[in-house]
């Protein structure tokens, strides 16, 4: 393949990326006024609807009892893991470093469980208020009944996903009744369709990419007009149910103390795929808390996606393969060659910039977060802890006492013990022969 020499005269650094070369890029267009294609109003819709069906959650899925049928994750200091930080590098770590643990999310022990349960959520509601006689202000926990699991049977859920999504959309779908169909790509693991089959799921598998499965799932749910196709590549739902996040951490910082402004930053690494979560959670801390949190996307080298398709504006049109890249990465969750329709467009002016790692990087960080803080997340969720000496290298304003610095941990819970231990044992070695 040959890389697009004008690309490359254009933006240098697409070069860099075609080489596998981590990188800090700063986006130009950051802090931008400019219009955006959703609003807080349909942040605050969203988590109107996540309250709806709170007592629906609380009924069906009993681990969320405890929280009230409210999914969230906890915001966790990692004091340990940032002395440790600070042994392994020549510059300390100045601010509170933090963890988002959405590897702790019910449900799919993971972010999806924000975006892809609450489009599961919205569809739901629609065939229940339409289809059935349900009214917003009834008890939710009515869906659980009989009957509506019956109304539900005659419609369908599909989704295309590296694993994680389909968990999380695969579960909720199947215990409100719905027929439901999940295709995997070839980065998925074996547990992850075990437990969908487990639970009811139908799962379809493929010997290729995601960007490669998802136009089979969408071709196949157009011809079922009682199908609903959940489109990671754009759908706004998934978007906004990311995005609730914001009103979230908002409370979760206010409870800790954690100021957000002009000097006092505050930095959010998220790990990207296809960029949807990472992209809606952003949407919605920027909506919410302002203009002094600032989000950095975490990519493999060899899969740059969001950074490569921002970087060059070209978005969707641009894949990875097309500079050159095999798109391979051990972060089964980012193994996305193609980036979201969405993503890029609504990120042009709020995303302060992104990051590539190389991925041994991440499983010394899952080493070492278990050994410091007893946390296990998975490969693709350590990916925010890479980007934090890149940006206070490169923006040495942001290495300061005043800061707080989050890294999204993505997922992890609901691994097997057997693959805990191996990820646990690749970071061990890397770790001792470093
Ligand atoms: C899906 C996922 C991501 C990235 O989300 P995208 O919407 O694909 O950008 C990151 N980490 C984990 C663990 C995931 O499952």
């Amino acid at each position: 393949m040959t890389i697009d020499q004008t690309l490359m005269t254009k933006y240098p650094q697409v070069s860099d990326l075609a080489h596998e070369k981590p990188i800090f890029w700063r986006n130009p267009d950051y802090g931008q006024k400019v219009p955006l294609p959703f609003s807080r109003a349909d942040i605050f819709d969203a988590v109107a609807r996540w309250e709806r069906f709170a007592p629906y959650l609380a009924q069906a899925f009993p681990e969320t009892a405890k929280m009230h049928g409210i999914i969230e994750s906890p915001l966790v200091r990692l004091d340990r893991m940032q002395n440790q930080w600070n042994n392994d590098h020549t510059s300390d770590l100045a601010g509170g470093l933090y963890l988002k643990a959405d590897s702790q999310l019910p449900i799919s022990g993971s972010i999806k469980s924000r975006g892809g349960i609450y489009e599961v959520l919205k569809f739901a509601e629609k065939i229940a208020t339409t289809k059935g006689d349900l009214v917003y202000m009834d008890d939710y926990s009515v869906l659980a009944s009989e009957k509506y699991h019956k109304l539900f049977a005659n419609y369908g859920v599909s989704v295309a996903s590296t694993g994680n999504l389909a968990l999380s959309v695969g579960i909720v779908a199947a215990t409100f009744g719905f027929k439901t169909t999940v295709y995997m790509s070839h980065d998925a693991r074996q547990w992850k369709k075990d437990k969908l089959r487990a639970n009811g799921v139908t799962v379809k598998e493929f010997d290729t990419d995601f960007s490669d499965v998802i136009p089979i799932a969408r071709n196949d749910a157009a011809a079922d007009p009682k199908t609903h196709f959940i489109d990671d590549e754009g759908s706004s739902d998934l978007f906004l149910g990311y995005a609730v996040a914001g009103v979230r951490l908002q409370k979760q910082l206010k409870d800790q103390h954690i100021k957000v402004d002009r000097q006092h930053p505050v930095l959010v690494y998220l790990p990207a795929g296809v960029g949807g979560s990472p992209s809606g959670v952003t949407f919605g801390l920027k909506s919410i808390i302002g203009p002094y949190i600032h989000a950095i996307f975490c990519e493999p080298t060899h899969v740059p996606s969001v950074t490569l398709g921002m970087m060059t504006k070209l978005n969707s049109k641009i894949s990875v393969y097309d500079i050159g890249l095999d798109g391979l990465t051990a972060a089964d969750g980012l193994a996305v060659g193609r980036p979201s329709r969405l993503a890029g467009k609504v990120m042009r002016t709020l995303l302060f910039g992104s990051v590539t790692f190389k991925d041994d990087q991440i499983y010394r960080y899952v080493t070492e977060l278990m050994d410091t803080q007893k946390i296990m997340v998975e490969p693709s969720a350590a990916a925010g802890f890479t980007a934090i000496a890149p940006v206070i290298k490169e923006v040495p304003a942001f290495n300061t006492a005043n800061a707080t610095h989050i890294v999204w941990a993505t997922g992890g819970n609901m691994m097997p013990e057997s693959e805990r231990k191996v990820d646990y044992a690749k970071g061990k070695a890397l770790l001792t022969n470093y």
